[in-house]
């Protein structure tokens, strides 16, 4: 067992202050790293070091800066990074690279990342197994018409995917032949600006599925437990708003199956450190896995409400050395994983859900938030006199409720984002209480149209 002194998070906002609590609760020192554009941000001050990073680099670029971050740690004794979500939390070759310099990189290696990183090769990795995939050619597709042949084959609609793709981003749908002819080529342009790589495929468009998904965890030896699913369907293109567990609106013998399947695939790569794989259900109750994301996620929250593990301790637990069967994990066996309640997590944005959710920016003159029984908040920059920047992602605050019973976990969550006083910056905290009202939300049955298929949730 090594036991870390001190732990470097290459990240911001609210993961960082996640992670440091975490590292705080274990006795080990932290290290923030900040861009220039940071500089007043709430997070750094919650670290017991700061540096400034990525000087003559842009606000996204800085957190970017593998040698930099790296040299950063070695001089200042660093034991370990912590990548937290997005930045360089995917990419192997910083994860590679932490490793050569001898410092452990808090997730998975940098091989299992390139097997389940990408979304074609993870999708061969969930059919080795048995595990069902949408259909849909698993290679890069090289001209139209291959796409042509296989949506002819298939029917509309289809969807092309950048392989690289992420957060939502690098989607398109398309219905017919005359509109693949013409996104073809534009989605393969749209993969190489925005992830570098122009490969793309193509699957089946689902229509109305839920979005449902397994946390994973998995120590150095080779155990791996689930620690149960997550509903996050209430999605606005594509993107993540609104997520809870358990996903009641599925049967228990489903819900079993895919936290079965998603350890198929975790086990197939010996996957260690935390990882979500993701599935869509279809409207005739069929699951089909779509990705592994290699990291922690937004929405860890609730699993941690509902199953009473902390999921960023154990990841640097893990990274230590530490099995599952530990009593410092202490989880021995699946059958250890117990879960509870309910738990539901909005993101509340600086976001104008009635101007199109255009990012709203500038000083925030009040801040006052809801906290109580049954509720967890993890906040990013929100304080009196915080500067809301246009630089990053618009993630403001979580609130985690939970409660013995969904209805009581709603109403938790109602009576938390109605306390939330901001003013200066516009929120979405409206459009997220009309959606904890909607009786399709009360009964857990929203699909991944829900939000377009309501506008006046925008109201
Ligand atoms: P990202 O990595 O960008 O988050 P995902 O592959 O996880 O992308 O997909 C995100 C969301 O996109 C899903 O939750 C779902 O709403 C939608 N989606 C992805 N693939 C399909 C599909 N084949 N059919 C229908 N919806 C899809």
């Amino acid at each position: 067992m090594k036991k870390f002194k001190k732990i470097l998070v290459a990240n911001r906002g609210e993961i960082a202050i996640r992670i440091f609590r975490a590292c705080n609760e274990l006795g080990i020192r932290t290290v923030a790293v900040y861009s220039n554009e940071d500089k007043c941000s709430l997070f750094r001050t919650k670290a017991d070091e700061s540096y400034l990073i990525g000087k003559n680099k842009g606000p996204i670029e800085a957190y970017l800066s593998i040698d930099e971050i790296i040299n950063l740690a070695l001089k200042k004794g660093v034991d370990a990074i912590h990548p937290g979500y997005g930045f360089l939390s995917e990419n192997p070759e910083f994860a590679k690279k932490c490793e050569e310099a001898g410092i452990e990189f808090i997730g998975p290696t940098h091989i299992m990342m390139e097997q389940l990183g990408d979304k074609i090769k993870s999708k061969l990795v969930a059919k080795s197994v048995g595990v069902p995939v949408i259909p849909g050619i698993e290679k890069p597709i090289s001209s139209e018409e291959e796409a042509i042949k296989f949506a002819r084959y298939c029917g509309y609609p289809i969807i092309l995917k950048a392989a690289a793709g992420g957060g939502g981003r690098g989607m398109r749908i398309v219905r017919n032949e005359e509109d693949l002819i013409k996104e073809f080529h534009s989605a393969k342009n749209e993969a190489k600006k925005a992830f570098g790589i122009d490969d793309i495929f193509i699957e089946k468009y689902l229509e109305k599925p839920k979005h449902i998904e397994v946390q994973i965890l998995g120590d150095k030896y080779g155990n791996i437990v689930h620690l149960y699913e997550r509903d996050c369907s209430i999605q606005r293109r594509h993107q993540k708003l609104i997520e809870f567990t358990p996903a009641f609106s599925l049967s228990k013998e489903k819900r079993e199956a895919i936290c079965n399947d998603a350890l198929k695939i975790a086990r197939a790569v010996n996957y260690r450190s935390a990882g979500t794989v993701e599935f869509l259900v279809d409207m005739y109750g069929n699951h089909y896995f779509i990705e592994m994301n290699p990291r922690i996620q937004v929405e860890h929250t609730v699993t941690e409400m509902i199953t009473g593990i902390d999921i960023v301790q154990s990841q640097i637990l893990i990274a230590e050395g530490y099995p599952l069967n530990s009593p410092e994990i202490g989880i021995y066996s699946q059958s250890d994983v117990d879960i509870r309640g309910y738990s539901i997590q909005c993101r509340i944005t600086t976001e104008d859900p009635s101007n199109n959710f255009a990012p709203d920016t500038g000083r925030i003159d009040v801040y006052r938030t809801g906290s109580g029984f049954g509720i967890r908040l993890d906040g990013g920059n929100g304080f009196t006199g915080s500067i809301i920047s246009p630089y990053y992602d618009s993630l403001l605050v979580k609130t985690t409720s939970w409660s013995r019973t969904f209805e009581d976990a709603v109403r938790k969550a109602i009576r938390s984002i109605k306390e939330l006083k901001i003013s200066g910056v516009k929120t979405n905290a409206a459009f997220l209480i009309n959606v904890l009202n909607h009786e399709t939300f009360l009964k857990g049955e929203c699909d991944t149209n829900f939000v377009a298929d309501n506008p006046e949730l925008f109201d």
